[in-house]
């Protein structure tokens, strides 16, 4: 008999033990009883029963079924898991939960069957019997994506015919199946995108992290197409994770037209249950080639992997902001290391963090520093003082107007970038200053003018908009601000002949949406676009000459001291669409502050001098990623029990040692209340990541005792 200690879904860092007759393998999955009802529990470990001395052993429920070895999780995913825990102060239960594919939680053993990919030669075709191996053929014919009535429009009705010309058209032309790495076209590479290439392949095979800063358009997709062939030509497996889903397939239409005989598996929230899980062993188990996917993707097992990938590697949506708080970035590294192969990070705009350890030494840089397409330039990019230029009630000014009126007679693209969806921040009473406060969060609900609503951007909470002031009575209620309705809704009175799309998480939250503008786009069936910092992330607009951007300098003036970078990222972004192939574009950007350093910095298209400025700023006042930050988190729906448990915490807290350690008294959230519940947070940093950490988990041990609250630990905190 053997005493097994298994890790269940619970926020408890305590382990449960189990008997069973045969010995199991950590990582295994198995179903036991707990709280009397059947759970999926992980196995931590397994020790012979004689050597358990917990309690007496017969009082250890059995085991009720041990779950098939193709669902074992590997060693570096365990491993992996069991870093994240402990660096993100999370139970290794709820870590290891949200590292495993949904259909992997449930109590049911999923079943396993992957569609087959067999190739058969002429000859073999032509001894195919008829009968049952037909009928075989026939089943994997429709495995193929096409659907059964399109199998039956593309090759007739009668199965043995369908077969027939099936086999003909597909079987025997590719077998036997060219290898991998065939590339129907590949482009040269120009003398730089040459020299990243042959200088990141001779750290192939070890730990390297390598940023890759090259301007927008400059080539670098190209270069992880070039490497990946080579991975592929090792038969090496690739992960590449991209920020945003909306991302993944274009990047994976680029991917398959380059590489039709690899294997590419997506992995996001949106793929459904099965085919996720699908993917997840197929990765495993080594079938698949190319794992392209969102954050998630980064617990991945695979078999063979050679190469990571991370695009757009400064992106804040590679941090998980509820639940298991993970940078997946960050966690990549870890696993680059882990399999002692090499990672790249790329972006436009590197995060300061990379750019610091780039400056420690730790990372490389390998720069690209021409757009690849001949003739393309970097857009000019303005400045309009709005001290000179008042804007109207939509929030643009006169020459923005002028500027995109030239753009619809030159039959090109105009993207005009406002960061607020809705119609208006704030509908409010000039009587008796009301205003659309949501009643479950200290934030104004946003007035959509489709329905006439107000909805709150953070829950969610959703009312019609009041016929008259529900404070004074008062018939007249006012909008303040901006947002993209009211843009679009101004743009088109303002040229009715022009095609307006507006692109927000109201209008275009699906692939298919997405696909819809990129092929209007490419078809010139749109001459206006109005969005959010959507239209910013990695999208590639040929015909667009023309950027303007309103409503920017509440960035400059954020509690968040990330904002000046992120607004310099979207903004260096969104002017990177501009001018791409042939066309030089503009970028306009209003501002009441155009000598603020940030806008000095874009205008010149100069990255380092920011970078350089923001280093230094950050260094002064002792940020992020001069020094590290975590957070401890509170929530309750009770505001006297959050108050309690905040004083009880600081005082918890500071009678642990804590050399090295700085600790701040608790704080109300910016967002105080959200989802109807409070909100207070401490936060606790030091120069010194180790005593941090050792810190955070002696202070774990207390966080139990705080009552009436939600507690949550936020490592590396994004905003704070
Ligand atoms: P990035 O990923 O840096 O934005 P891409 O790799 O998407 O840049 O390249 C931008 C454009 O330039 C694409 O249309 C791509 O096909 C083209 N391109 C990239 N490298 C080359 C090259 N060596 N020769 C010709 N065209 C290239
Ligand atoms: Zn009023
Ligand atoms: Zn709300």
């Amino acid at each position: 008999m053997y005493a097994i200690s298994v890790i269940l879904d619970v926020p408890l860092r305590n382990n449960y033990s189990y008997s069973c007759n045969q010995f199991i393998a950590t990582g295994t999955r198995v179903i036991i009883e707990f709280r009397n009802q059947e759970q999926v529990a992980w196995v931590k470990n397994c020790v012979p029963i004689a050597q358990f001395t917990d309690f007496p052993p017969e009082k250890l429920k059995p085991i009720i079924h041990i779950s098939n070895d193709t669902l074992i999780l590997t060693d570096e995913i365990w491993q992996m898991c069991e870093f994240t825990a402990k660096y993100y102060h999370h139970p290794l239960g709820t870590t290891i939960f949200s590292a495993v594919p949904p259909t992997l939680k449930k109590i049911a053993e999923p079943s396993i069957n992957l569609p087959q990919q067999c190739y058969y030669t002429a000859n073999e075709v032509a001894t195919i019997p008829r009968g049952k191996k037909q009928l075989q053929l026939f089943e994997q014919l429709r495995q193929t994506k096409l659907s059964e009535t399109q199998i039956r429009a593309i090759y007739g009705s009668n199965p043995s015919k369908i077969l027939e010309k099936w086999l003909e058209q597909n079987l025997i032309k590719i077998s036997p199946p060219p290898p991998k790495y065939s590339t129907v076209s590949q482009l040269e590479l120009n003398l730089e995108q040459q020299e990243v290439c042959q200088q990141i392949q001779t750290k192939f095979n070890q730990f390297h992290v390598g940023l890759l800063y090259g301007i927008t358009g400059s080539g670098k997709t190209e270069v992880f197409l070039h490497l990946i062939r080579e991975m592929l030509e090792q038969n090496k497996q690739v992960l590449v994770i991209v920020p945003e889903i909306n991302l993944t397939p274009q990047l994976a239409t680029r991917f398959n037209t380059r590489f039709p005989y690899a294997k590419i598996s997506l992995i996001n929230s949106e793929i459904a249950d099965k085919a996720r899980f699908n993917a997840w062993l197929e990765a495993k188990n080594g079938t698949t080639d190319i794992i392209l996917g969102t954050r998630l993707s980064v617990f991945t097992p695979t078999s063979r992997l050679g190469l990571i990938i991370v695009d757009e590697e400064h992106d804040d949506s590679f941090k998980q902001n509820d639940g298991l708080r993970y940078n997946a970035r960050d966690l990549a590294v870890w696993r680059a290391k882990f399999n002692q192969i090499p990672i790249i990070l790329a972006s436009a705009t590197p995060s300061l963090e990379t750019l610091y350890n780039y400056k420690l030494g730790k990372y490389t840089l390998y720069k690209l520093t021409q757009r690849a397409v001949e003739a393309a330039t970097l857009p000019k990019i303005e400045l309009i003082n709005l001290q000179h230029y008042p804007v109207n009630y939509a929030g643009i000014c006169q020459p923005a107007l002028t500027e995109i009126h030239n753009c619809l007679e030159r039959q090109e693209l105009a993207l005009v970038f406002i960061n607020r969806r809705g119609y208006a921040p704030v509908i409010t009473c000039y009587e008796c200053g009301w205003v659309s406060q949501c009643r479950y969060c200290s934030t104004n609900m946003v007035y959509h003018h489709e329905k006439r609503q107000l909805k709150c951007h953070h829950c969610g909470y959703q009312i019609p908009v009041p016929p008259i002031c529900p404070s004074c009575k008062n018939q007249y209620l006012h909008t303040v601000g901006h947002g993209t309705q009211k843009l679009e809704e101004f743009l088109a009175e303002k040229f009715p002949n022009a095609r307006i799309k507006r692109v927000d998480r109201d209008t275009t939250s699906t692939k298919i949406a997405w696909q819809e503008i990129y092929d209007n786009v490419n078809q010139h069936k749109i001459d206006i676009l109005v969005g959010t910092q959507m239209l910013a992330k990695g999208h590639d607009f040929p015909n667009l000459t023309l950027v303007i951007g309103l409503n920017l300098d509440n960035a400059l003036f954020s509690y968040d001291f990330r904002a000046g970078e992120d607004m310099f990222n979207i903004l260096t972004q969104v002017s990177g669409r501009a001018g791409r192939a042939d066309k030089t574009g503009t970028v306009l950007l209003q501002t009441n502050y155009p000598a603020h350093p940030v806008y000095q910095f874009l205008q010149q298209h100069d990255f380092n001098g920011f970078i350089n400025h923001t280093l230094k700023e950050r260094q002064l006042n002792q940020l992020p990623p001069f020094s590290y930050y975590a957070l401890v988190k509170l929530t309750s729906p009770d505001e006297a029990k959050l108050k309690a448990a905040l004083q009880d915490l600081y005082a918890q807290a500071k009678i642990i040692k804590h050399d090295g350690v700085t600790l701040f008294s608790p704080v109300p959230a910016v967002m105080y209340k959200s989802h109807n519940r409070f909100r207070g947070q401490m936060l606790t940093c030091s120069k010194n990541r180790n005593q941090l950490h050792g810190y955070l988990s002696q202070l774990e041990d207390v966080l139990p005792k705080l009552k009436g609250v939600s507690i949550s630990i936020d490592v590396d905190p994004l905003e704070v």
